[in-house]
């Protein structure tokens, strides 16, 4: 009986030797993946540092811009626009028309305001947003001679 039991202990003890074997390999296989893991992610933070340094000029240059142009603005309408834009997640107080829709909502703009936003005599906002609109020509102008 005691020698059945020695035999079973000794199982016990090779089949905890396998394991531990098994549980060795793995830990070195997971130790391998994250050095990987870890060296992928320092060239990624340098790829990302690059990014911020170069978008961090650029933007220095854009606030320099905004704060020229912000200069000639109608204080009101000023006021209004940081309001507009600080109220949307994606930072556009003025958007164009396209394909009939408001740039900012996509909510159809009637056919009569699109004429009157064409004509540009008056600054109009989306009446379901409230951003300002202009027509694409107007939009894409800016954006060429803003650089
Ligand atoms: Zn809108």
């Amino acid at each position: 009986m005691q020698e059945l039991e020695v035999k079973l202990n000794d199982k016990h003890i090779k089949d905890a030797g396998y394991e531990l074997k098994d549980r060795n390999a793995a830990k070195d296989s997971t130790q391998d993946k994250i050095q990987e893991v870890e060296e992928q992610l320092k060239e990624k933070k340098a790829e990302l540092d690059k990014i911020i340094n170069e978008t961090g000029k650029e933007e220095k240059v854009l606030i320099e811009k905004s704060a020229e142009a912000k200069e000639k603005v109608d204080p009101r309408l000023l006021t209004a626009y940081e309001r507009i834009r600080g109220s949307y997640h994606n930072g556009l107080a003025v958007v164009p028309i396209v394909r009939d829709s408001c740039g900012g909502c996509f909510n159809v703009i009637p056919p009569q305001r699109q004429s009157e936003i064409r004509q540009h005599k008056k600054i109009i906002v989306c009446e379901h947003c409230g951003r300002v609109l202009v027509d694409v020509d107007l939009h894409d102008k800016v954006k060429i001679d803003g650089k």
